[in-house]
């Protein structure tokens, strides 16, 4: 076995160029979400590569799932190698959305410039790096075991950016991520080379909406201002809610720090008369507003229960009605997910940590994520719970202007996916 993780190690020194022409060819095609775009290109490209080395190829189109249109089609890849002799499956699954390129780049965001030991582009770091990674180690030891057992599975999926329910959660509903079918799910997410994401928060959003009486704007007594009682929210907020949420720690290793407490953010916040339309030069009129509404964002704990979380908003909402004359309010559940964390002693846990002691010579950090990623969907579901993100590049950079990504860490992560499958796979 040692041995095999040596020429493993060699094989993907000896890849690397292949491994950056590959990150760039993926940056080139831009895959911007929203809208959704080039879905269909960029698998196309990974079905011509990976058809090359033996794979069984499915493009799936996520047909009716939210955003799914003949303009802007949600097309998913599933490659499938098969092994000699039967055993488990390792999975690989990539985002290939990308989020817009906004302001601020010193270099062509969809060129793929390499500098300084970098490649440069959107989505080079959030998750093309880690796509190519995975592709170019499941390569490597394809060619060095080719009597393997088991299957290696590497997919390309839609929407992770916005939520994954035409990319993950359309494949997990169809039954391509069964305990049954795949054993054992690493996502690619850029979150260092040596750190295993376990999993993450969960999250609830909901938009409240505050209701007062219309009137003319210079006698406002003679109505109810309805961005007064948000205020009055707002304010509740600031003294009650938020110091009890700082206060709730949770034992989920989450990274960055800060994120180890429950959080609330609001959103957006929209009251009174609404934006004038672009191009109008008049005057906005005068009016008491008789609507207000904010969007709240609760990341919430493992050691939470979501059921609570909404009963401490609404107690909030309650104890303000008791108090404040005419105040009334709605409160409309918009989006959550439950928190969810692999177990440290899983088996893709176990074997990934082994992997990055062999190749980085230490002990992996094992953290969460404050945010969510596919994992949920895998989870819940798929119901498979053996899945982690691991991979190349540094999450701060990732959404960034000039965001890029590390040869020398695409190449290591690449390496400890090489030694994982030979770990899981290899015939002994
Ligand atoms: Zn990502």
């Amino acid at each position: 076995m040692a041995l095999l993780d040596d020429r493993l190690k060699a094989e993907i020194d000896a890849r690397r160029d292949a491994l950056v022409a590959l990150t760039q060819d993926l940056v080139r095609i831009p895959t911007v979400n929203p809208p959704g775009e080039n879905y269909r290109d960029i698998c196309d490209h990974l079905a011509g590569r990976l058809r090359g080395q033996g794979f069984d190829c499915t493009l799936v189109r996520a047909e009716g799932a939210p955003g799914d249109s003949e303009r802007w089609p949600r097309w998913n890849i599933v490659a499938r190698k098969e092994g000699r002799r039967a055993g488990e499956t390792v999975h690989f699954n990539s985002h290939i959305d990308v989020v817009e390129a906004g302001h601020g780049w010193t270099t062509d965001p969809f060129g793929g410039e390499v500098r300084d030991g970098r490649v440069y582009g959107r989505g080079t770091c959030d998750m093309k790096g880690g796509l190519a990674a995975s592709i170019v180690a499941a390569e490597a030891f394809l060619d060095l075991c080719p009597d393997f057992e088991g299957a290696v599975e590497i997919s390309g999926t839609a929407d992770e950016e916005s939520g994954g329910y035409g990319g993950v959660a359309y494949l997990a509903e169809k039954g391509w991520f069964s305990p049954e079918r795949v054993q054992h799910v690493i996502i690619p997410e850029p979150l260092n080379k040596d750190r295993i994401c376990l999993g993450h928060r969960g999250v609830w959003w909901a938009e409240i909406e505050t209701h007062g009486r219309i009137a003319h704007g210079s006698m406002p007594f003679l109505g109810d201002s309805a961005i007064r009682h948000m205020g009055a929210v707002l304010e509740e907020m600031e003294r009650v809610l938020w110091p009890l949420l700082e206060g709730k720690r949770t034992a989920m290793p989450v990274v960055p720090e800060g994120a180890r407490s429950s959080t609330l953010n609001v959103n957006s916040i929209h009251g009174g008369e609404p934006e004038p339309e672009e191009g109008f030069t008049g005057f906005p009129s005068p009016c008491v507003a008789d609507r207000c509404r904010i969007v709240i964002d609760r990341r919430f704990l493992i050691e939470e229960d979501l059921k609570e979380v909404k009963e401490e908003v609404r107690g909030m909402l309650e104890g303000i009605k008791a108090r404040r004359p005419k105040f009334s309010y709605e409160i409309r559940d918009l989006h959550e997910v439950i928190p969810t964390m692999t177990d440290r002693d899983a088996p893709v846990v176990r074997t990934v940590a082994g992997a990055i002691g062999k190749v980085l010579e230490r002990e992996p950090d094992y953290v969460v994520s404050p945010g969510t990623y596919d994992q949920k969907h895998i989870d819940r579901i798929g119901r498979l719970h053996n899945c982690i993100a691991y991979g190349p590049g540094v999450l701060d950079l990732a959404h960034q202007p000039d965001e890029w990504v590390g040869i020398d860490d695409m190449a290591d992560a690449a390496k400890v996916m090489a030694l994982t499958l030979a770990e899981l796979l290899a015939p002994r």
